[in-house]
């Protein structure tokens, strides 16, 4: 017997006839003999939906009345899963974010758990009672509803993982595993059996949005064990215990896999930067500091920096990118800086993608960044922008060239699957 949390995403959800697919799914690892937690994203499309509304309502809208809304679309889908496993008789029930509670800190929409009170729940679990929880929400510490931020319900379930104690949680979406890279993208992407915490997390974070980026580093900080597989199977499929997904593992634990090393693990993608470029910045000491520090005090986060070579009369222009969604923001900030600052165009451009490949395998193999610019170079695919960190290598280019790009690097390390014809 084991304490098994398992999470279904929003197209799990979405509709009577996929919970109940789902509700059987839950029903045959009750009967395997294990205690079982679930967590659920609201219904496809849902969530953006009730954002909308609160847009239309209010466009400057308040944050805690934004998280009564849109917290709603998994309070229904936890009622109708706890429904539909009665109706085949399990006994289920219910535990909405504030009856846990699950206890959160910080802004409302993007709140942060600090702790989960769990005795009641696993009173429940080990009575026999299958825990329904919905995603996403929490409770603030003045007693009102929060929100864990978009695709925030991976992070409730390796949350609530973490605090009972689970002996693992089971990431069920619409794909069956993490891939080399995103499979509506590219047909030949490569499902991965493991993939390390490290790998995983870095891959999150540039786009790759099969989990959310929090929940790993959360998974990888308490130890829990993930797994990311498919929720549209048939009956006959293999159980969930067989571990027919992809499990993300500790270094310690691949290494002792003797997986064959790879240069690259996957490459992922990410529409949702813009990059700015400030032209005839003055090149002397404190410049770079009186554009990054104001941008930094707002909390607006900078990614890609490019500094060009000086030019005639000690001018530089420096590009750097931000959140699409902050860069109203950075522009205002930068204009109200221009005379201190002291640069003499702001040029930004939305039509720009990242495209980054991770992996571990860099630590031990050379040519990596030669082999993508050679890559990318060879299909006329123009480099704007670089960063690198110890296991990632990322470009930004034109979004237009986003998928072919992809594809091409996906080729040139080897990552392609056998027998499945290029698109
Ligand atoms: P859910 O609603 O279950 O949370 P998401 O839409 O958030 O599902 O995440 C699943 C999607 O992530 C897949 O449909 C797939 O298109 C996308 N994806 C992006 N990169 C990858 C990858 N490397 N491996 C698997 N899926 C990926
Ligand atoms: N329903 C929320 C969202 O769409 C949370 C989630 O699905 O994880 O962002
Ligand atoms: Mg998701």
């Amino acid at each position: 017997m084991a304490r098994i949390v398992m999470k279904f995403g929003g197209t799990s959800m979405a509709g009577t006839e996929r919970i109940r697919r789902v509700a059987n799914i839950v029903r045959r690892q009750q009967a395997a003999g294990h205690e079982v937690a679930v967590v659920v994203s609201a219904m496809a499309g849902e969530t953006d939906r009730l954002v909308g509304f609160c847009r239309e309502a209010n466009p400057l809208y308040d944050p805690a009345e934004y998280d009564v809304v849109v917290a709603s679309g998994e309070q229904v889908t936890s009622g109708l899963l706890a429904l539909t496993l009665q109706a085949m008789g399990c006994k289920a029930r219910s535990w909405l974010g504030w009856q846990l509670p699950v206890h959160t800190k910080e802004a409302h929409a993007k709140a942060r758990i600090t702790s989960i009170e769990v005795e009641a729940l696993l009173a429940s679990m080990q009575s026999g009672e299958v825990a329904v929880i919905p995603g996403f929400q929490g409770l603030s510490a003045d007693g009102r509803v929060t929100t864990l931020g978009r695709g925030g319900s991976d992070t409730s379930a390796v949350a609530i993982a973490a605090a009972i104690g689970a002996d693992r949680c089971d990431i069920y979406t619409d794909v069956d595993g993490v891939y080399t890279t995103d499979p509506r993208i590219v047909a030949r992407a490569r499902k991965l059996e493991y993939v390390t915490y490290e790998e995983m997390l870095e891959l999150a974070s540039v786009g790759a949005k099969v989990l959310q980026t929090r929940s790993v580093g959360l998974a990888m900080k308490e130890g829990v064990r993930v797994q990311v597989l498919s929720s549209f199977v048939d009956d006959d499929a293999p159980s969930a215990d067989e571990l027919p997904g992809t499990m993300i593992v500790s270094d310690v634990e691949m290494e002792g896999l003797k997986m064959e090393s790879q240069q690259v693990t996957g490459i992922a993608h990410d529409k949702n930067d813009a990059r700015i470029v400030l032209t005839r910045v003055p090149d002397r000491p404190g410049a770079v500091s009186g554009i990054f520090s104001p941008l930094a005090e707002a909390a607006i986060n900078v990614d890609m920096i490019i500094q060009n070579v000086g030019r005639d009369k000690g001018e530089t222009d420096v590009t750097f990118t931000v959140p699409q969604a902050d860069l109203a923001r950075a522009q205002a900030l930068l204009e109200d800086r221009r005379g201190e600052i002291g640069f003499n165009r702001i040029i930004t451009d939305t039509k720009v993608a990242k495209i980054s490949v991770v992996g571990v395998g860099m630590r031990s193999h050379a040519g990596i960044a030669a082999t993508m610019f050679r890559s990318l170079a060879e299909r006329g695919i123009n480099v704007q922008a670089i960063s690198t960190s110890e296991i990632k290598i990322s470009v930004l280019i034109d979004e237009d060239e986003t998928e072919l790009a992809v594809r091409v690097l996906h080729t040139a390390y080897g990552l392609d699957v056998e027998g499945v014809a290029a698109e």
